[in-house]
């Protein structure tokens, strides 16, 4: 059985870059995990206030968004980490802690494929994840990784219009498309009306964007960082 194991770092990162998938991936009875490296509320509030009841109480709802969302899309409960770690600060801590993080998953998991962020997304978490995940995937030893590839994010990887994310890889998600948006409308404060980038119409226009780069009514784009296979 295939195990798909999704590096984020903030809850809803994992639908805009590969709802899709996910949701494909649990239709074939494939084991999919998530694993979130920090929340995705603190940035918007002083420092002095994360330990306050709103904010702590905002983190909870996020998570909660993200079991439903995740539940929505078929994965299990079971297979859902969230992190506590501050967001937009992933920069200021030590990148082992990351790394340690992501190859205890590998190493628990056994993921045949690992999908996680562009490292050239403007988001800064997204970046760090992405190196934390390139370190915790250095083939130094036989992994159960065959596949690792990249997702882009709207509202962070579009913005880096000096270097677009460059796909490589495209699957179709047209029978899914529905569930990935309907799955991101349960991130509630997440989602924004038109032309912002998280915005059901953006969504549609990307998946329908990658499709016509594919001859797919509608696709996920992906780029491809490793891809092992043992013979021809
Ligand atoms: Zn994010």
């Amino acid at each position: 059985m295939k195990k798909i194991l999704i590096i984020a770092s903030h809850p809803d990162d994992e639908v805009l870059g590969c709802g899709g998938v996910i949701a494909l991936a649990c239709r074939k009875g494939y084991s999919v995990r998530v694993v979130f490296l920090a929340e995705g509320v603190s940035a918007r509030y002083n420092e002095e206030e994360f330990s306050s009841n709103k904010v702590i109480a905002e983190i909870d709802k996020r998570n909660k968004n993200a079991y439903k969302a995740l539940d929505l899309l078929g994965v299990s409960e079971k297979e859902i980490f969230t992190s506590n770690r501050y967001c937009c600060r992933l920069d200021t801590l030590p990148q082992i802690e990351l790394v340690k993080d992501i190859e205890n998953h590998i190493e628990d998991f056994k993921p045949n494929m690992v999908f996680t962020h562009s490292g050239d997304d403007v988001n800064m978490d997204h970046r760090v994840s992405f190196m934390a995940s390139l370190a915790a995937l250095r083939p130094i030893k036989s992994q159960s990784v065959s596949d690792f590839l990249t997702f882009e994010v709207l509202s962070s990887s579009e913005w880096n219009t000096l270097n677009p994310f460059k796909p490589n890889y495209f699957v179709d998600i047209t029978e899914v498309l529905e569930i990935k948006i309907n799955a991101m409308q349960l991130y509630d404060k997440e989602v924004q009306e038109y032309p912002h980038s998280r915005s059901p119409e953006m969504l549609t226009a990307l998946a329908k964007y990658r499709g016509s780069q594919s001859y797919f009514n509608a696709a996920e784009a992906f780029y491809i960082v490793r891809k092992i296979k043992n013979s021809i």
